[in-house]
């Protein structure tokens, strides 16, 4: 029996959960899989209901549960408050650090079918399969920041970077972990020509690097990276690096695959993963059944996957998105000619369809 903390959120939260929990039902049928979910009110809608946008009952479910599945948060209802109280600020991040998920994952995958939709040449994409695995609560984003009058005039602002040796393994272990159970190819993003921080993490990847003789190491420049993603993104397999370059990178790495609506991820390192779709509430669409469920769909096959260790249900999700895509079937956001048109709750059937199990039933 799996734990499952389900919070759709804001926005179209709540029709992409519906059709992420209308597969996974399908999927534990099929694979005598049996989950405890209990749903919880988060950011904008939980502050009207509450007050705040994590209340702590909403929290202890989580911290309690083997994994938590999330819509999206936020809305323009909700931008004009305090920033303690607005949804991302004062409920993803702290239930981010609460849960200590220090890793960051996010697949770029291209299905073959949608190869098209990218801005780049198809034969640059088509194929391809990187998992950035990026440093979450440490660095840059995370150290102390100071602004300060200068006595001639003018001001000075200072950000601190920091990373203990013990921050620094735990992300890159995950990396290397990543790597063996993928295409055994690791690249190590870093700075280390010009920053300090950059050398010692460079220095820690290659400490750990014999205990994983099977993955082969690489080191690359983050500059050399960010040119190399649209140049050759498919000599990539698994990216590992620091908070601010893996920010950038990961949504690099996704925007060649084209659709926003289709990129899951995953955040681990405590004792309950959580997994969510990277897009965010889009308020523009919300209601309208015009919403891509896939990125969660996917978050969810991430969940068997790395939370769970179920990859034979993780793969067969994975198969079952791929059919439905090849089969002809779009949402709006990834309409082509030629090609029949879905609602959100209809690309959720096709998906249940697609898995060999009917939605009927209990
Ligand atoms: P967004 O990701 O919500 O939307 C950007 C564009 O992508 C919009 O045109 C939207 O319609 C489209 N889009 C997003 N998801 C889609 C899907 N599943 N299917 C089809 N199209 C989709 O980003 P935004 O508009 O900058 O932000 C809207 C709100 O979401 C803001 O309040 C922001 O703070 C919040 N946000 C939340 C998260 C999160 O919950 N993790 C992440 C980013 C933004």
């Amino acid at each position: 029996m799996f734990k499952l903390a389900v919070l759709p959120g804001d926005g179209v939260g709540p029709e992409i959960m519906a059709e992420a929990l209308k597969v996974l039902m399908s999927l534990g049928k099929k694979y005598h899989l049996q989950f405890e979910i209990s749903e919880a009110l988060i950011g904008g809608c939980a502050y009207d209901e509450t007050g705040t946008p994590l209340p702590s009952s909403t929290l202890d479910l989580c911290l309690e549960s083997d994994a938590v599945l999330l819509g999206a948060v936020g809305g323009p209802k909700w931008d004009k408050l305090p920033v303690h109280l607005r949804p991302e600020a004062g409920a993803l991040l702290p239930l981010r650090k609460e849960l200590q998920v220090y890793a960051n994952l996010r697949p770029a995958q291209v299905f073959t079918s949608l190869a098209g939709a990218s801005t780049l040449k198809r034969e640059v994409v088509e194929g391809l399969d990187i998992m950035v695995v990026r440093e979450l609560t440490g660095g840059l984003y995370f150290g102390s920041k100071q602004r300060e009058d200068l006595p001639g005039g003018g001001r000075r602002v200072v950000e601190t970077l920091e990373y203990t040796t013990e921050e620094v393994e735990r992300v890159v272990r995950i990396g290397f972990d990543m790597a063996r159970r993928r295409g055994k190819q690791l690249t190590s993003v870093d700075k280390a020509n010009v920053l300090e921080s950059s050398r010692f993490w460079r220095e820690i990847v290659e400490s750990l690097a014999n205990e994983y003789p099977d993955v082969e190491l690489k080191h690359m420049l983050v500059d050399n990276c960010a040119m190399q993603l649209v140049r050759n993104p498919k000599q990539f397999d698994v990216l590992v690096t620091e908070n601010m370059f893996g920010d950038i990178l990961s949504d690099q790495a996704a925007q060649l695959t084209g659709s926003i609506g289709m990129l899951p991820s995953a955040s681990l390192g405590g004792k309950t993963g959580l997994y969510e779709p990277i897009h965010g509430s889009a308020p523009d669409i919300a209601g309208q059944g015009k919403a891509n469920p896939i990125a969660t769909i996917l978050s969810v096959s991430m969940m068997l996957r790395y939370g769970f260790g179920e990859d034979n249900a993780a793969d067969a999700l994975e198969k079952a998105v791929t059919r439905a895509l090849d089969s002809g079937y779009r949402t709006a956001d990834i309409m082509e000619d030629g090609k029949v048109q879905l609602n959100t709750s209809q690309m959720g059937d096709l998906i249940v369809e697609n898995l060999g199990v009917s939605t009927g039933g209990s």
